[in-house]
């Protein structure tokens, strides 16, 4: 996206820059075709006593739209207006001229006259008449009120095609920018559906093989096995139904703006609590989950079913990505920022440090070779942020991949 803009950016800047040279060939050719102009004049009409003048000496360009051109006599208005409007043509000025013969005897002009090009679109009483600069000798005085314009004109093809270019080049990035959304959308999808059967497929299996025990008629007379079995239904039907529940809260999007309640709670209660709720899963993987109350038991202002939430997310991740027997260290402390810290750290697999700004994602998890050796949807850290924003708190990660992973959440005291 960055290098997008930076080459859009460059792009522009080439295109000014060309626009800016062709501006200053196209004022030298104008400047050029009025000098020949005047060159030529010189020719026509007997307007200079030296036959070896240099046009250089005779003409001054007093702003960039106005020639002085030093005359030795007067030339008659009529073959003025005819030649020049010839030689202009001659040299390719197309723009109207307000034209001016000063005498310096009389300190006055002695006529102008407006010499509009073939379907000026100006009005020649728009322009006002030229009044006099004070100079010692005669002088001719060429104005071209419209030369900006004009050369603008000329300019046209190019300022056309540097703005197609460029819209061209636009059109072209915004496709990029949706099919690169495109593919990542397929992917995650993708990953979603192969997450989704794999979470829903294991269980199944195992019902299933249940179910077969408990259909054998001898089962009758074994009820340890039957309470057994059945109760392996049931968890396996409580989880899928905590699966479908959590998917279809995020689907419809129900967590979006989660309302937090917030009461005031025991922070070493509500983490007892949490980590309970974990003792299945603890023992199951052999776990030491160690927790350092904090002594001073402080009350938070948080809603406490939900941050529970958090906690045990957190802390079944930190149990899911570990190797081995995961050890895990949760810690509760004031900060001294003024803000009440809960830490959970694990010697895990950890994080590559370029996937933290996607932790957060929908249906996101660590690409690695084997996603699938643990189960998820990647709705857990989703969920943990939408809570910690709800309470306007933050979230500190620090991982080092094979070696382990902080989550710290810093919550608002009070
Ligand atoms: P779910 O929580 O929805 O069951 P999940 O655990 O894959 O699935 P998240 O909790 O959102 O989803 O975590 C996203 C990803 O972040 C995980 O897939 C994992 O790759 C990585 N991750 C999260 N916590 C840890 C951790 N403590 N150590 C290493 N990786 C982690
Ligand atoms: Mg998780």
């Amino acid at each position: 996206m960055l290098s997008i803009t930076i080459i859009i950016a460059l792009i522009i800047v080439t295109q000014l820059y060309w626009l800016k040279r062709v501006y200053t060939l196209e004022q030298q050719q104008f400047n050029s075709g009025v000098l020949k102009s005047i060159r030529g004049l010189f020719e026509d009409v007997k307007i200079s006593d030296n036959p070896a003048f240099q046009i250089k000496q005779v003409v001054e360009i007093t702003d960039q739209n106005t020639y002085l051109v030093k005359l030795d006599s007067i030339p008659n208005k009529d073959s003025l207006y005819h030649n020049l409007s010839n030689e202009f043509e001659d040299f390719d000025v197309w723009t109207d001229c307000l034209v001016g013969v000063y005498s310096s005897k009389k300190n006055a002009f002695k006529y102008q006259f407006y010499l509009s090009t073939v379907g000026s679109a100006y009005a020649k009483n728009a322009i006002a008449p030229l009044t006099p600069l004070s100079k010692n000798y005669d002088y001719l005085i060429l104005h071209f009120p419209y030369r900006s314009n004009y050369i603008i004109h000329e300019m046209l093809f190019w300022i056309i095609t540097a703005v197609l270019l460029l819209l061209v080049l636009i059109g072209l990035s915004v496709s990029l920018v949706y099919l690169y959304k495109q593919k990542f959308l397929n992917e995650l999808q993708k990953d979603f559906v192969n997450n989704f059967t794999h979470e829903f497929k294991t269980p199944l299996a195992v019902m299933k093989i249940a179910s077969d025990v408990l259909i054998q008629p001898a089962i009758v007379n074994q009820p340890g096995r039957l309470i057994k079995y059945g109760t392996v239904i049931k968890e396996q039907t409580e989880h899928l139904q905590n699966q479908v529940e959590r998917l279809l809260k995020t689907a419809s999007g129900d967590n979006k703006n989660i309302i937090v309640k917030k009461e005031l709670c025991k922070v070493n209660e509500l983490m007892q609590h949490a980590i309970d709720q974990l003792e299945p899963l603890i023992n199951n993987k052999d776990a030491s989950v160690h927790f350092a109350a904090d002594e001073k038991n402080p009350l938070i202002n948080a809603d406490r079913a939900h941050l529970e939430l958090v906690i045990i997310n957190l802390i079944e991740n930190a149990i899911k990505y570990s190797n081995g027997s995961p050890y895990i260290v949760i810690t509760a402390y004031s900060d001294d920022s003024s803000m009440y810290a809960i830490s959970i750290k694990d010697k895990g697999i950890g994080i590559e440090e370029k996937n933290f700004k996607f932790l957060f994602n929908r249906f996101y998890r660590v690409p690695t070779g084997n996603v699938h050796h643990v189960n998820g949807f990647g709705l857990g850290l989703n969920f943990v942020k939408k809570i910690i924003d709800a309470h306007d708190g933050k979230i500190v990660i620090k991982s080092v991949p094979g070696v382990g992973t902080e989550f710290k959440i810093l919550l608002p005291e009070k």
